[in-house]
């Protein structure tokens, strides 16, 4: 089976399981098993050396019961339309875990945005919008920002709806420039929502977070946000890593003197020539471990040496189905990716709300209504966890997929 294969299959037993708790039959696992529209599309692209190259992208929806969809479009060489279809269904249980009236869409590019020229990831950006906009809009499917795509990408992709509806539609995509419409504090929602569920689970563990030691796998745009907000918050990072090594500091390490350093990819360790490995990195004593990089980090060969009483995921699927059930048995407490990472979509709400009235928030407000949302989602998959003697991947899976299930039961769609 392939990774992707495997990651829509696991992403199916938890939903179905969800399904089956909350008393759901075999009929309303159908109808949620997979996204309800799959689309692929060519885009033909005139590149610089002047011929054409033909583009394979891809917009799943999952589930519009709820409201539009909403999620990201990665431009990436490995995606395909498997990986989507499991994107697409985080996306619903992101959105049902902070309560957003969303369902859950993702869309992707096969492509190598860091080979392409600026003009050709233009043209790529356009190309995606005319081929999908039918089925777009600010009341039918919102994009957003994802792996490889930015706030430019995000602008051009506006601009191409706003041609094409003949209206300046800023509602039509979020994680656009403030001065298109964005929201303050967009780009750092997510690392910023990561930091609040921490805040949460250290007081359900009775850690405080002065001077509480935290290891971040990953340096990039979640782990060094990351560990800025949580080093400003007091704690020790005595571990941070990138795809090359990790460094190791018991006292801490120098968090502003390693962003100063790290280049615009997070690499920094081959700065340095006292280095620990990736695998070593798990093992360290701290309290707190937050995989903030790629999939399945946490196996059931490492699960039993973790020595925190907590971990937070901020990467996609960095703990296997095996591993989370070791640390459940250990007594560790797991945040979710679901539930972690969905400060970003969180705030992407926040900047639909705001395009679709016209009337902007300070900084201070959106990161107090984010604060709040986060908080909430928290301790309703905690609870739910706690009452029901389940973990907390499969709690959050619950609380994720109830509000599309219940939607789509009134609608007669299952
Ligand atoms: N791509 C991000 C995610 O996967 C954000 C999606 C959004 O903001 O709509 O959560």
């Amino acid at each position: 089976m392939t990774d992707n294969m495997q990651l829509l299959t696991s992403t199916q037993d938890v939903i179905k399981e969800a399904l089956d708790k909350l008393g759901y039959d075999e009929g309303m696992y159908e109808l949620l098993k997979e996204p309800l529209r799959m689309m692929e599309v060519r885009i033909p692209v005139r590149m610089d050396d002047g011929k054409v190259k033909v583009f394979t992208g891809f917009r799943g929806q999952h589930n519009d019961a709820v409201g539009p969809l909403k999620g990201g479009v990665r431009f990436h060489p490995e995606v395909d339309a498997v990986e989507v279809k499991a994107l697409a269904m985080w996306m619903t249980l992101k959105c049902g875990i902070v309560n957003l009236p969303y369902g859950g869409g993702k869309g992707a590019v096969i492509c190598d945005p860091r080979e392409m020229s600026m003009g050709e990831l233009e043209r790529l950006s356009r190309g995606y919008v005319r081929a999908l906009s039918q089925v777009m809009g600010p009341a039918k499917d919102i994009p957003a920002p994802d792996v490889f795509t930015n706030a430019q990408i995000m602008a051009w992709m506006m601009d191409e709806y706003s041609r094409i509806d003949e209206f300046n539609s800023p509602g039509f995509i979020t994680g656009k420039p403030i001065v298109l419409g964005g929201s303050q504090g967009r780009d750092r929602a997510t690392a910023e929502g990561v930091t609040i569920v921490i805040e949460e689970a250290a007081k359900k563990r009775g850690i405080d977070m002065k001077g509480a030691r935290v290891v971040i796998q990953g340096f990039g745009n979640a782990g060094s946000f990351l560990s800025k907000f949580l080093h400003d918050a007091g704690a020790k990072i005595v571990g941070i890593s990138d795809a090359y090594g990790a460094l190791h500091d018991p006292d801490g390490l120098d968090i502003d003197y390693l962003l100063d350093r790290r280049d615009s990819f997070g690499t920094v360790t081959t700065l340095f020539e006292d280095t620990i490995t990736n695998k070593e990195l798990f093992e360290l004593d701290c309290d707190i471990i937050v995989p903030a990089a790629i999939a399945n980090q946490i196996t059931e060969e490492n699960a039993h040496n973790i020595k925190a009483s907590i971990v937070v995921e901020a990467a996609n699927g960095p703990t296997t189905a095996e591993a989370t059930q070791i640390l459940t048995e250990r007594g560790i407490l797991l945040v979710p990716d679901v539930l972690a990472s969905a400060g970003g979509v969180t705030v992407s709400y926040f900047e639909w709300v705001q395009n679709n009235m016209g009337y902007y928030w300070t900084e201070d407000e959106v990161r107090e209504k984010l604060t709040a949302k986060m908080v909430d989602a928290f301790n309703n998959v905690y609870t739910t966890a706690t009452t029901r003697n389940i973990d907390m991947r499969l709690a959050a899976y619950m609380v994720g997929v109830r509000a599309t299930a219940e939607a789509s039961r009134f609608r007669g769609w299952a």
